[in-house]
């Protein structure tokens, strides 16, 4: 990675949080998936056999939907220092497949106003200001109520 710097030490835009989390040069960024021609199974991150059927020359890379449904979520009232809490963590099913883990944000992490199947989307946001050494950004996903 670091060859492919233009200059040493120099800010380079930010930094995906995970790989699958794609960011074109032009264009939003996005979640890719890799979809299973045989059998439609979608997994996240890149993989050469499918899972689901064992298919080992179907997979290919999708871009995932940016909307799902809400499949299970923990609040946290606990985490390693320097994390704010409570904070939702939750599994999300995504429109036309793909399942993903994250943070879901802009609501109450309350049982009373989150219910399982409600509509979220994906946003694309700051990893809370977090820079690696060379002062790069990171851009992380979170979930958030669809409105
Ligand atoms: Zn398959």
């Amino acid at each position: 990675m670091a060859e492919k710097a233009a200059a040493e030490g120099e800010p380079q835009g930010p930094l995906p949080v995970v790989d699958y989390l794609k960011i074109p040069e032009n264009g939003d960024p996005y979640i890719e998936g890799y979809r299973c021609g045989h059998c439609q199974s979608t997994f996240l991150g890149e993989r050469s056999i499918c899972s689901n059927c064992g298919a080992r020359d179907g997979l290919e890379a999708t871009r995932l939907a940016n909307e799902g449904t809400l499949y299970a979520y923990s609040i946290v009232c606990r985490s390693f220092p320097g994390i704010d809490v409570p904070y939702v963590s939750a599994i999300v099913d995504l429109e036309g497949g793909g399942t993903l883990k994250g943070n879901l944000i802009n609501i109450d992490p309350d049982p009373e106003k989150i219910a399982f199947g409600m509509p979220v989307e994906v946003v694309f946001k700051d990893a809370l200001g977090r820079k690696d050494r060379d002062g790069n950004s990171y851009l992380s996903y979170f979930f958030q109520p669809r409105g």
